[in-house]
């Protein structure tokens, strides 16, 4: 089965590098990808798999249910784009104005529908069945994950495999890790309302800036002495507006910054220690505030033994030469719903472009992916989905 499965991949990679070539030169923003769904569906449909549409939002949910019994297996590909100027010299560059696959979904999506179109040709011989999940928005909280669980995507489902092209990271590497893999991602905003006044006098004010000033200084001391070493965390501030006159001291002050952690518990702590921290400072420069955090999607928790599963298929994959454990990136991912619901992993398919000392990142206006590894992602997902029992 799974000899025929790569014999079948291999004489449809033109067709998954024609797919993501047409879905990259018309890329749509998450939320708003009604173009992708329905190309996704109809695709599908001309191969008589039972779809379902508009899960969750745009979600495309297709079934191929084998002649054998087995367990459900979900494959997740995303499929929306991001509000990014393509600069790349390429005929297959975006034609829509402003936006772009700068994250490789495109290749996601080619990936997921052409594996499906072989397994729907291996039906026959198929045990149990696979739920083939394409999510729209990915790239813009909350995300779609949630409202297509939320809708059943993961009804009946055994185990989830989904895999991330990653341009930064050469062809034929696996890069997996049992655990937290990819960090909840958070923000947050306070406003400081001092009183202003004439730079000569002080004494009459409630200065917005040394109030912020002091604010951003003590955010430091959370990670550095209340979080525990262990646990990795980070705060960052990224903006601070309180603008004014040279003489004029500021009435308000706005700063802005996220929050990444691995650990539910790290998450909350810091959710609450920065309320300590702006309402402590503020009391003692006798200022108001407003505080918000707002919650992105949580940290990307692999579970063990499915990820040992994944390393042990790959390792198998003839295209594969390299399975390495990876580093947990601070970026995020709304894959993280899925594997709070049934157990599963997420992994990184090496995808750097050919003859490259250094690819573009994920979300760079030249971005471009090496398209050979959407053959290693298919191979690697359709094994891990065939093999496991
Ligand atoms: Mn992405």
């Amino acid at each position: 089965m799974l000899t025929k499965l790569n014999e079948l991949l291999e004489n449809h990679y033109d067709e998954m590098v024609e797919i993501r070539r047409y879905l990259h030169q018309f890329p749509e923003l998450s939320f708003k990808e009604f173009h992708t769904a329905t190309y996704i569906a109809d695709f599908y449909k001309n191969l008589d798999i039972p779809v379902q549409t508009n899960v969750g939002g745009n979600g495309v949910v297709a079934k191929i249910v084998g002649a054998l019994p087995g367990k459900t297996v979900a494959l997740r590909a995303d499929f929306d784009a991001l509000p990014i100027q393509d600069e790349k010299e390429t005929e297959y560059k975006s034609k829509v104005p402003g936006v772009m696959h700068a994250c490789g979904h495109d290749g996601h999506t080619a990936t997921l529908l052409v594996l499906a179109k072989c397994l729907n040709e291996l039906k026959n011989e198929l045990e149990g069945t696979v739920v083939l999940i394409h999510q729209h928005a990915e790239e813009y909280a909350p995300g779609g994950a949630i409202a297509m669980i939320q809708d059943g995507c993961l009804d009946g489902v055994d185990v989830i495999f989904g895999t991330h092209l990653w341009a930064g990271s050469p062809l034929g590497k696996i890069q997996y890790r049992v655990g937290p893999v990819m960090a909840a991602a958070d923000r947050f905003s306070i406003k400081i309302q001092g009183s202003g006044g004439h730079g000569a006098q002080p004494h009459k004010t409630k200065d917005a800036i040394v109030t912020g000033a002091q604010l951003v200084l003590n955010l430091q001391q959370i990670v550095s002495r209340r979080v525990n070493p262990i646990d990795p965390a980070v705060i960052s501030v990224g903006t601070f507006v309180a603008e004014n006159a040279f003489n004029v001291i500021a009435d308000s002050a706005r700063i802005e910054g996220t929050v990444r952690t691995f650990n539910d518990e790290v998450r909350d702590q810091i959710e609450a220690e920065i309320d300590t921290v702006v309402s402590a400072t503020c009391a003692l420069n006798g200022s108001s505030y407003e505080y918000n955090f707002d919650r992105g999607y949580p940290a990307v928790v692999n579970h063990k033994e499915e990820t040992d599963y994944l390393v042990e298929v790959a390792t198998n994959v003839a295209d594969v030469d390299n399975v390495e454990e990876t580093e947990p990136h601070m970026g995020g991912e709304d894959y993280a719903y899925y594997l709070r619901h049934v157990k599963g992993t997420f992994f990184f398919t090496g995808a750097k472009p050919e003859g490259v000392e250094i690819a573009y990142p994920h979300h760079h206006p030249k971005f471009d992916i090496n398209e050979k590894a959407l053959l290693v992602a298919a191979k690697t997902l359709g094994a891990a989905t065939v093999l496991y029992k």
